[in-house]
């Protein structure tokens, strides 16, 4: 008899596109066998046995969008706390954005940020590493060193701030062009935050001036032309220059759409939204001002609306929760100013999966595009697949379970994330399903909302297999 580090019998599981049954044998972190259900004890000796009757078994969920401010605002949120987020909130991985201080924006930085995530992430981690103008060089070295792409900021550094922003933008179409023709010789991916900066800094002049400051001054300011605009510009260049792009965060139809001709057209371009643009709209930045403030910001209802149809005609490869942590000071508004102030995110990387379950109960989603938009296709997207985003033999032991009819209410007080106390929106909403192991290589990292906090260092550095 082989001994087993873990069992899932009577498992439930998801599979390229369809639902399996069977029994689940992890050894050293890899799925060895998969048997008929109820068989495994005929073969197995388990150190650790779960019963999934009752359960969906989906392959490891990677939230494809965190900021876990480390290095730099660690008062914010570190790769423990953030972590630890993400297993409470039924992910086994994620992949971390580079807007840290210092970014990534050369393999000696980004050592340094592969270190603090080794030592202290419960789960495994993928990084994007910093891309701009002044950085272009360092391009080809980064890919090397393992990074799954590049993000970049379409705007100047902000006055004061060029060291905390070095490598991590392009501040106007010139230095975008220059910056995409060398992304294309090293062969790596650009993902975008984009909004045209320009546009939105005209605009709140003009919000200021005419003295139009409530909380609709946010998504005013950030108009949807903004980002229209931006995404057009950046395929018109990805196009000339063949360099392979992405957009993280994409709000509206009508950005889905161009990126959808431009496929036709042969730009290779991977397409991210969040969750929240496609569950909220602009009316919680009215109600909650600052802690609904995130950019892009939530769009009016037909714009989210029509998001929702490019989920379902595979334009919108992967949902991220672009958990995006501050303190409760930051946040705050001084009553003498206005929303402008804040900064921008929410920490979400907990409620987002009780949210979208939510809307698999009510109909609107089934649980294999679950599987699709949170784990095969991010995996895939990044060169991971079939070691990641799958459950088959040689995968890795990368399960999220999750209970689709258990009902329960968003609260605050269970949260792993430093930033609990700014989740002010999501605060008191019911949901039916949750996720109720989050299992990383064979460990139970999560076990009904109870993160063990003894896998500090559990997780790994995710390098892709093959560049995509
Ligand atoms: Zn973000």
């Amino acid at each position: 008899m082989e001994c087993a580090q873990l069992v899932i019998k009577n498992a439930n599981y998801y599979t390229a596109g369809t639902f399996l049954q069977g029994d689940i044998v992890i050894v050293d972190g890899k799925i060895v066998a998969i048997i008929a259900s109820g068989r495994y004890s005929g073969n197995f000796i388990a150190e650790r046995v779960i019963d999934a009757s009752g359960y969906t078994v989906l392959p490891g969920l990677i939230d494809s969008h965190v900021h876990f401010r480390e290095p730099g605002h660690t008062e914010r949120e570190d790769f423990f706390s953030g972590s630890c987020a993400a297993a409470a909130g039924g992910f086994t991985a994620y992949r971390v954005m580079p807007n840290v201080n210092p970014p990534p924006f050369d393999t000696a930085h980004l050592n340094d940020c592969v270190i603090l995530a080794e030592q202290k992430s419960i789960v495994d981690f993928m990084i994007l590493a910093a891309a701009g103008f002044d950085n272009k060089q360092n391009f080809s070295q980064l890919l090397n060193a393992g990074v799954v792409g590049f993000k970049t900021f379409l705007q100047p550094p902000p006055v004061g701030k060029e060291q905390e922003f070095f490598g991590l933008t392009a501040a106007d179409d010139g230095e975008l062009f220059l910056m995409l023709q060398a992304g294309a010789a090293s062969n790596g991916r650009f993902y975008f935050h984009a909004e045209n900066h320009q546009l939105i800094k005209a605009l709140e002049k003009y919000l200021h001036v005419t003295g139009q400051e409530d909380n609709s001054f946010h998504y005013q300011s950030h108009a949807a032309v903004a980002e229209i605009e931006s995404v057009a510009t950046v395929l018109n260049f990805a196009k000339a220059t063949g360099c392979k792009i992405g957009f993280v965060h994409i709000t509206l139809p009508e950005s889905c759409e161009l990126i959808k001709q431009a496929r036709g057209q042969g730009v290779d371009v991977v397409t991210e939204t969040c969750f929240h643009y496609l569950l909220f709209d602009n009316s919680y930045i009215d109600r909650f001002g600052p802690y609904a403030k995130c950019n892009p910001p939530l769009r009016d209802q037909a714009a989210r609306e029509g998001l929702w149809h490019y989920l379902f005609d595979g334009t919108i490869d992967m949902i991220g929760s672009d958990h995006a942590p501050f303190t409760v000071t930051e946040k705050a508004i001084d009553p003498k100013q206005g929303i402008w102030q804040a900064p921008s995110g929410i920490p979400a990387i907990e409620v987002m999966l009780p949210l979208m379950l939510d809307q698999v109960a009510q109909g609107r989603l089934k649980l294999a595009d679950i599987a699709r938009l949170f784990s095969e296709n991010t995996a895939k997207a990044h060169g991971l697949y079939p070691r990641k985003g799958c459950i088959d033999l040689g995968s890795d032991g990368d399960f999220t379970i999750v209970d689709t009819g258990s009902r329960q209410k968003i609260s605050r007080e269970k949260m792993y994330t430093k930033a609990r106390d700014i989740n002010i929106m999501f605060e008191g909403m019911e949901t039916t399903g949750m996720p109720v192991y989050t299992i990383v290589r064979g460990r139970v990292v999560m076990d009904h909302g109870q993160v063990d906090k003894n896998a500090r260092g559990w997780g790994n550095h995710l390098r892709p297999e093959i560049i995509c």
